[in-house]
Formats: C-alpha cells, structure tokens, sequence
C-alpha cells in the first residue's frame, strides 16, 4: 500500500502533526507502541518530522508486509529478513540521489529506511538472540546489512543461523519440555562441537516455514515484543535495548552508504534531518 508524505508548503509541526495521526492509524499494538518509542530513543537527534515520517515507515510495515516473514524475521527466514533489510536501505540509497526532486527523494527515503528499520528490531524480540545469550549487536559493520546464510555462524556471537534442512552431519536439537527460557535454547552440534542455533518464531499466516520441526516454536512461545508477557520481562527488555542500539547503528549505516553512492552530496542530505547534531553518533565517516 501506499503511503503520500505532504512535504509542500507546510510547516514542520503540522507535517508532524499530521503523520503521528496515521502512525496513530497504524500501530498494530495500540497502547504499547514498541516500534515507535525504540525509533524515537534510537534517532532522538533527528528532527521532528523526520522521526514522524520514519515512525510512519517502520509501522506501516505490518500493514504493508502483513503476509511477509522478511519484514518481521519470523518462521527462521533469516537471509530473506537480511535481504529485506539491505533492499530497503539500498532503495533509501536511491532515493537520496540526483534526479529525484528533493523532498519526494527524502520522503521516499525515510520511508524505505523507516521499513528496514522495523525488521531490524523485530529481530531482536522474534528471535532467540537474547535467550542465547546475545547481548552484543547481530551486525556493526558499516557495509550493506550481512547477508545472514543458512547455518553460517553470526560474527559478532557465534551463533548459527538455522534455517531450512539442517547440513547431513549436524544435529539441531532443543529441550521443547523445559521452561521458559530454557526452552528457547537451540543448540547445533557440528563434529562434536556444541553450537548455539539462532532461530525465529513461526507465524501460520506468513507463507513459508524455514524451521526445522525438531526446534520450530510459534511466534507466541518465543516473541517478546510486548511488556504483557510478564514471564519474559527481562529479556523483553534487553531485545528493546538491542534495537535501540541497532537502529541507532543503522543510522550511521544509512550514512556511509549514502557517502559511498553520492559522496558529499549523500551525506548532505541525511545531515538535513538532523535537529541537534551533538547528540547524534559519531559515524566516523569524513
Ligand atoms: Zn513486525
């Protein structure tokens, strides 16, 4: 679906004003607005209207993406949610550049990093990250988002990415009867050799289920995206505190690979959104 972003000849608090109404109009949990608070943590040096257009970019993204596991990284699809997440940041890239008039180049572009930017934190309460221990981010670097390969160990953990058929020699394994956490713990032997296996919740509605069955849990035993799940607090906590430190990572992503398409000229136009430039990170990027 589509969304029009108005950046004529109005003002900043009424642009403003007038997107935090369909943000309102978009938020999948009303009353808890996860995505929205992680965004606006993360980005709180961006201005106003900035932050409004990308809160209506990332939560619009279960509307827009509703039947779509890459936006959500749910059902283990880990390469497609990597893939979502570089393919939205590129098309940001693009919109940055010449030949897109000015303000319908920046509305695309907040719109398109604002969807990258749900998946990246939906990441952290659809997945087993935070159970496994995880209290580092899945990718730092400054490139385009990692590819994340079926049973390829994550950089920054060691974790493995399961997903699909597990390789002929491996046993992917899990205590499905222990309690909540223990239960979220996969584990991937490889050569007598105890791995921990990174995997996402399955969601019915989201065609295509890259889980294996022997670890495979619904979305509801492994989310913690919301503070009802009152069994999960901590960890609930700790994927909000990842995102806001990814999100706040992609920022300076976004950066680099608007400097590595347009130069100067790239780097300009983010610095354009930025309200008060000595609360933003420093991207190291001249
Ligand atoms: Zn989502």
């Amino acid at each position: 679906m589509g969304l029009t972003l108005t950046l004529g000849c109005v003002g900043e608090a009424e642009i403003a004003e007038a997107l935090d109404e369909s943000a309102d109009a978009f938020s999948t949990a009303p009353g808890e607005p996860n995505h929205e608070e992680i965004t606006v943590t993360a980005l709180s040096f961006l201005k106003p209207s900035v932050l409004t257009a990308l809160k209506v970019g990332n939560v619009s993204t279960d509307v827009a993406y509703h039947f779509s596991n890459t936006a959500h990284f749910d059902d283990c699809n880990f390469s497609g949610g990597a893939a979502f997440v570089a393919a939205k940041q590129a098309e940001a890239v693009r919109a940055l550049g010449p030949g897109i008039p000015l303000l319908d180049g920046d509305a695309l572009a907040m719109l398109a990093f604002g969807r990258s930017l749900h998946a990246v934190q939906d990441f952290y309460a659809h997945t087993n990250w935070v159970e496994l221990g995880g209290d580092v981010l899945v990718d730092q670097s400054l490139t385009a988002f990692p590819a994340l390969a079926p049973y390829s160990a994550i950089p920054s953990t060691g974790f493995i990415v399961v997903q699909g058929d597990k390789p002929k020699r491996a046993a992917v394994t899990r205590h499905a009867d222990a309690p909540y956490p223990e239960y979220a713990i996969v584990t991937v032997r490889v050569q007598r050799t105890n791995k921990y296996g990174l995997v996402s919740g399955t969601v019915e509605y989201e065609p295509g289920n890259y889980c294996p069955p022997p670890v495979a849990m619904t979305h509801d035993e492994l989310s913690k995206d919301k503070t009802s799940l009152t069994d999960r607090t901590a960890q609930h906590l700790a994927a909000k505190s990842l995102a806001v430190q990814q999100t706040r990572h992609e920022w300076c992503r976004l950066n680099r690979l608007a400097h590595d398409a347009w130069g100067d000229a790239g780097t300009a136009r983010l610095a354009a959104w930025v309200a008060d430039p000595s609360s933003a990170p420093d991207c190291g990027i001249e």
